[in-house]
């Protein structure tokens, strides 16, 4: 790789070394955009393992319901939108009903709904949908909080809630 650039720690894309950085632990990791950035200050710990380890992916796929059906035009201006932002692998939309698929260690559903509303898209659906919304959020942040803590128990008691047998 040349001098001037650095791999973005998150999505791995090329970028300049004098781009957006940010600090852990004394250590500067070079991220490639702001999104990128806000990923991986959410979790650092996701990010900084060894160099050179297997990227970790966890793609999702997810329903968004609109508030209204999108024309055709409407259609190629949300998804460009959507697929212009790191992580997002796939969108497909028919009618009211948006599928997105991701991967969550570099874009949380939540990211993706804030993009919709800069794209002008309304979210929409009954309370249930809603109640899905706040469901996903939640579980995302979970995934990703037990994603960065250590993977080996400290001791030889599992953590409480964890069904391993103990030995
Ligand atoms: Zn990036």
């Amino acid at each position: 790789m040349p001098k001037n650039r650095a791999m973005c720690t998150v999505c791995a894309t090329i970028v300049g070394v004098d781009e957006s950085v940010a600090e852990y632990h004394k250590v500067y990791y070079h991220l490639c955009s702001e999104q990128c950035k806000e990923t991986f200050l959410a979790h650092p710990s996701l990010y900084t393992g060894k160099p050179g380890a297997t990227r970790q992916v966890q793609v999702k796929c997810r329903m968004l319901k609109l508030n209204k059906a999108m024309s055709t035009d409407e259609k190629m201006v949300t998804s460009d939108h959507l697929m212009h932002l790191v992580g997002v692998h796939k969108v497909d939309i028919k009618g009211s009903h948006l599928y997105v698929t991701y991967d969550l260690l570099q874009i949380t559903e939540l990211q993706i709904e804030k993009a919709l509303e800069e794209a002008g898209s309304k979210l929409g659906g009954n309370w249930l949908h809603k109640l899905n919304r706040a469901w996903i959020h939640y579980s995302e942040e979970t995934e990703l909080d037990n994603l960065a803590a250590p993977s080996t128990p400290c001791c030889n008691h599992p953590p409480p809630g964890s069904s391993k047998p103990s030995r």
